[in-house]
Order: C-alpha cells, then sequence, then structure tokens
C-alpha cells in the first residue's frame, strides 16, 4: 500500500530525515515512536506531501511518485485523497456544527451533494459514537470527543491510508481512551494506519508492525513485541525505558 524510498529532508542546514524508507502492507497498522525531534511529524507530513522531501521515492495505493520535485496539481490532489490525516491538535471548523464539519470536506473535495454527504456523515459519527453530538459545535465537546469528529471527517474522504500523529498525547488518559477505541475498531476493519504515538500498549497490542526513530534515521524496526521486549539498539532501550 506505502512504499517509501530513501526520503531524505533537510530545513536549511539541518537534515532532520535521513534516507528513510517504509513499507507498509495494506490493512496493516505501523506504528512510529521515538524521542522528540525524531523526525516522526516530518516524515508523516511528507507522505502526503505536506513537507516537500529533498529528494525520494514514494509508491501509494499503486501509484509511484518520484518526491525529489513538487508534484503536478493533479497528482498532489489525488495522493492528498488517498490519505486521511489525523493530527495532535484536532484542528475542526470550530464555526461549523459536528455534522458541517464531516460534511464539508464532502461537498468541496468530493463534489457530493449535501444529502448524500449528510447521509455518510451521520453514518460516520454514529461510527465514533457522536451520532447525538451532530447539531453540537467543536468548543461543546471534549477534547476525545473532537479528536472523534476529527476521525470521522478524515474517514468521509474514503482515505485508503490513515496517517496520525499523535492523536492522543493532548488529551487525559481516560480521554485518549476512547479515541484509542474507535482507532482499534479502524484497524480491526482493515483499514491501513501510520501512528505515531506514544501509547505503547496500542503500539503493541494494535501494530503490526513498529519503527523506532532517532535523530531522523530509522534506527529499528519489526514485530512491536519483539523491539519492545528485545530492542537491539542502545537508542531504543532508552527511549523505552523513559516512556515505561
Ligand atoms: P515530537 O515527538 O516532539 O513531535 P518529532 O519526532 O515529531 O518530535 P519533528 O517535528 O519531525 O520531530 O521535528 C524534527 C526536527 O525537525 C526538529 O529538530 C524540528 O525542530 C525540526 N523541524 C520540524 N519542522 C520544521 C520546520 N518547518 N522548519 C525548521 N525545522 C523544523
Ligand atoms: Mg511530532
Amino acid at each position: 500500500m506505502l512504499e517509501l524510498g530513501a526520503i531524505t529532508k533537510s530545513f536549511g542546514k539541518n537534515t532532520i530525515l535521513h534516507q528513510v524508507s517504509l513499507r507498509v502492507r495494506k490493512g496493516e497498522v505501523c506504528s512510529i515512536i521515538g524521542p522528540s525531534g525524531a523526525g516522526k511529524s516530518t516524515l508523516l507530513r511528507c507522505i502526503n506531501l505536506l513537507e516537500q522531501p529533498d529528494s525520494g521515492n514514494m509508491s501509494l495505493n499503486g501509484n509511484f511518485y518520484d518526491v525529489s520535485f513538487p508534484l503536478r496539481q493533479d497528482e498532489l490532489l489525488s495522493l492528498r485523497r488517498t490519505c486521511g490525516m489525523v493530527f495532535q491538535s484536532f484542528n475542526l471548523f470550530p464555526h461549523m456544527t459536528v455534522l458541517q464539519n464531516v460534511v464539508f470536506p464532502q461537498r468541496h473535495v468530493l463534489r457530493r451533494n449535501e444529502s448524500e454527504a449528510r447521509e455518510v456523515a451521520l453514518k460516520l459519527l454514529d461510527r465514533v459514537g457522536l451520532k447525538n453530538k451532530a447539531s453540537s459545535h467543536p468548543t461543546q465537546l471534549s477534547g476525545g470527543q473532537q479528536q472523534r469528529v476529527a476521525i470521522a471527517r478524515a474517514l468521509a474522504l474514503e482515505p485508503k491510508l490513515m496517517l496520525f500523529d499523535e492523536p492522543t498525547s493532548a488529551l487525559d488518559p481516560e480521554l485518549a481512551h476512547e479515541v484509542l477505541d474507535v482507532m482499534r475498531e479502524l484497524a480491526d476493519s482493515g483499514m491501513t494506519m501510520v501512528v505515531v504515538t506514544h501509547e505503547m500498549n496500542f503500539a503493541r497490542t494494535v501494530g503490526d508492525h513498529l519503527v523506532v526513530m532517532a535523530d531522523g534515521h530509522k534506527i529499528e524496526e519489526g514485530i512491536p513485541e519483539a523491539i519492545m521486549d528485545h530492542p537491539q539498539q542502545s537508542r531504543t532501550r532508552q527511549f523505552l525505558s523513559a516512556v515505561n
């Protein structure tokens, strides 16, 4: 589903990603962990080209892209439609109701008509347990509820791949739980996911594949349990003991 080849990215003189390669199969959940500043968010943002890599290539859902150069506008739009993204801060449209938040991108990106978009939105809000909040505004919701709306909004565009950047790190543990439950169900439904997270239990029990990053390098990867229980790199051991 997703293959990154030697993605390199610098900001000014600082190289943030050093030839990072990654492979995520269809239906797989890939978790990315590592210390602050490792380049995890930058890597995720390179996948949907919110950041333009300096060099590298990417194959996504059967399409091959040389990402050393900016893509054509139509390629970029198609790539962005393939990936849904959920951020740490929920980024809902504050002036719209919950329902409108999920309807809006369908109207503007997929050109769905209003009644179809509403129907899809209500189904997705039901799926994340928030149908009864459809007419609320984001400020009237808890952080966990807002994040679940953000997930429903991303799913409304029928992505093939979902990218999550620390979706629960701004939440209290009990609110994080309700978001993690929705993510777990999404994984069970067969969605391909790349998840930057500090939730080791999620990475262990839901993740199929674990990638450890440090200083812009992928330093270790494999089966989550194997890495967590028997890390090969001292940098991984150091990170794991700090988060556990
Ligand atoms: P965290 O766990 O704190 O979210 P991270 O692993 O996601 O960290 P990134 O946000 O990818 O790390 O940042 C990696 C490095 O790139 C950091 O040193 C950061 O300062 C730098 N960086 C990120 N974005 C930019 C930018 N737009 N301009 C300059 N430097 C940046
Ligand atoms: Mg980050």
